[in-house]
């Protein structure tokens, strides 16, 4: 607990005395740590690959200038690095729209059968390329609900590309919706969007900690796949403005279930 002590001195008609004020600041100055942890590490995660370019780019105008293999070899990693920087810069703008959204109330009118459907189409080539199956379940009849469409669409794929990216090929995954339902713990009626994958499943104790920025269960096998280590807080605040909530079960092993419980209005 962090407080802010202030000493000054009252004079009230006849009488004169000091005043010593004790002030809660914690949560003020945790946020302060946020912000300057947040910083240090968009900092941290712009510097790897900006670090890479400069030296690829020193290495091709010195030494490797009239090697030909090594320039396409180099090329090729610039070309990632830089692609790299550019998802993180892009999921950064996101996630500071989403924040910035987060008090607006959604008012579309959508369907989540279509964006389940949309999602699966657009993902189809990344799970082919990755070996994986990708399935849809979902109800006959017709689910409807208030929500923003664009943001509810990068949750599914957000989740559905992880889903893909950290199963591995042979395995399995299944993009379905079931509601609404009445749900006790948001006293509504509600609508599960589920992402389940038969993959290699995640330990216990990570599973809280998932939706920090750039929180990541085996960082060398995220940066290897691409990830920013920002989908899931993005994935958070959008299921926060909808005031809805994320399950996840995970099975080591075996697989994880990502579920999205969305109130219907
Ligand atoms: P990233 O860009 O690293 O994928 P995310 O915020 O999307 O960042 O996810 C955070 C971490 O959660 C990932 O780095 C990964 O370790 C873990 N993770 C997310 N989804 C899954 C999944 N379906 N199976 C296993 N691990 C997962």
């Amino acid at each position: 607990v962090t407080y802010k002590v202030s000493v000054g001195a009252v004079a009230l008609e006849h009488q004169r005395g000091v005043f010593v004020c004790f002030e809660d600041v914690t949560a003020f100055e945790q946020v302060g740590q946020m912000r300057r942890d947040f910083v240090a590490n968009v900092s941290h995660e712009l510097r790897t690959p900006l670090t890479a370019l400069i030296g690829f780019i020193e290495t091709l105008k010195g030494p490797a200038k009239n090697d030909e293999t090594a320039r396409a070899r180099f090329l090729d990693i610039m070309d990632d690095e830089s692609k790299r920087m550019n998802r993180l810069v892009g999921d950064l703008l996101s996630l500071s729209r989403v924040e910035a959204q987060e008090r607006v109330r959604p008012t579309e009118v959508m369907y989540p059968a279509d964006l389940i459907r949309t999602a699966a189409h657009s993902l189809n080539a990344l799970a082919k390329k990755a070996g994986v199956q990708l399935e849809t379940d979902l109800p006959e009849e017709t689910v409807s609900m208030v929500g923003d469409r664009d943001q509810l669409r990068q949750v599914l794929n957000n989740l559905a590309e992880n889903a893909i990216k950290y199963s591995g090929a042979g395995s399995t995954v299944t993009l379905a919706l079931t509601g609404p339902k009445y749900e006790p713990r948001l006293r509504a009626q509600a609508v599960r969007l589920s992402v389940l994958d038969t993959g290699q499943g995640i330990e216990p104790h990570h599973v809280p900690r998932l939706t920090e920025r750039f929180y990541r269960v085996d960082s060398h096998r995220s940066r290897e796949m691409g990830g920013t280590g920002l989908g899931l807080a993005i994935v958070k605040h959008i299921i926060n403005r909808h005031r809805g909530r994320l399950k996840v079960a995970s099975v080591r092993g075996q697989g994880s279930c990502f579920t999205v419980i969305l109130p219907v209005a």
